[in-house]
């Protein structure tokens, strides 16, 4: 079965879900799109949509391979719904307690044989593993946001992860024509033990008034050669997502170095989370996006 992968089902139909709906369809995979809020089904369909009607604009798509695509994913309208799933992806939202449910819930109405996996980017595989029936065939597939267009995706292997899982993983990863790197199962592994305590210093950067949001992003940007400025990538990540991650490395690591800082709590607390919610470091209501400080 592990080599036998056909059908995908993605759990969570956020930014991260809908994206790795969509490349699982491109590459031919059949999908099964599931989220609690059954509204963010109809969202994420929305998104794969209008995302790969851009891809074809743009010619990177066929309209045919479009068609081909949008018609291998459906809505799973309940969890029971991914029972015929070969890989389960979770992309829930970043929270160990939502992910444990989701786990416990899933592993009964699975054949046996499926692989588990979980986009988590920060919390412990080994950990979430224990959740299920089988951390033998569970494994960290943490892809980057767009998943369209980000290359890369980390494996992330739990202390029980057989062999036979992580080939059938890295297998996945190549089929979507992404490139893999390997990180232990640590605190928030690789990309986002490296990333989040600069997104975070950045922030600090702005609670204490060394800059405002325009100057620490067009700082880092023409000054470091950042493609994007690190306040305008965590409203890109989601302001929640940044915050849950230096909390997983805050606690895991207990280094004082990863406190999250109290002007992204203050943020999260207001539910400006970002692009998803509209308003985060920047207001993106209007017709170009506006600094909120
Ligand atoms: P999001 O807020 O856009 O989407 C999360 C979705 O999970 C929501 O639609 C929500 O309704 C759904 N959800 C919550 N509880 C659920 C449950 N019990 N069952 C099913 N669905 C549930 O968040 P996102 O940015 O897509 O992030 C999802 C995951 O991907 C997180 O673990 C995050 O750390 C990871 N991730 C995010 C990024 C990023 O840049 N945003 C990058 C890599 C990995």
């Amino acid at each position: 079965m592990t080599g036998n992968i056909q059908t995908i089902g993605v759990i969570g139909a956020g930014q991260m879900g809908s994206g790795i709906a969509h490349v699982s369809a491109i590459a031919g995979y059949d999908v099964l799109l599931y989220d609690v809020a059954p509204e963010r089904i109809e969202k994420g369909l929305a998104t794969i949509n209008g995302n790969m009607a851009r891809q074809v604009s743009s010619g990177k798509l066929s309209e045919e391979t479009r068609k081909q695509a949008l018609g291998r994913i459906s809505a799973a309208p309940t969890i029971q719904g991914l029972a015929g799933a070969d890989l389960v992806i979770e992309a829930a939202t970043e929270d160990e307690s939502v992910k444990r449910k989701i786990f416990q819930q899933i592993s009964p109405i699975l054949n046996p044989e499926a692989i588990l996996a979980t986009n988590t980017s920060s919390i412990s595989i080994t950990r979430l593993a224990a959740q299920t029936d089988r951390p033998e065939r569970f494994i960290g597939i943490h892809f980057m946001n767009p998943v369209p267009v980000m290359k890369l995706v980390e494996l992330v292997r739990g202390i029980a992860t057989g062999d036979a899982t992580f080939e059938a993983a890295r297998a996945f990863a190549h089929r979507l024509d992404k490139t893999v790197t390997v990180s232990e199962d640590f605190p928030a592994f690789i990309v986002n033990r490296i990333l989040m305590p600069m997104i975070n210093e950045a922030i600090y950067t702005l609670y204490e008034g060394v800059g405002t949001v325009e100057a620490i992003d067009t700082a880092m940007r023409l000054g470091a050669n950042h493609p994007m400025g690190p306040l305008q990538l965590a409203d890109f990540i989601g302001l929640d997502t940044c915050l849950a991650i230096m909390q997983v490395l805050h606690d895991g690591l207990s280094d004082s170095k990863y406190r999250p800082c109290p002007l992204l709590v203050k943020y999260v607390e207001a539910g400006w989370l970002g692009r998803k919610t509209g308003r985060g470091f920047y207001d993106y209501r209007g017709e170009h996006p506006v600094p909120t400080r």
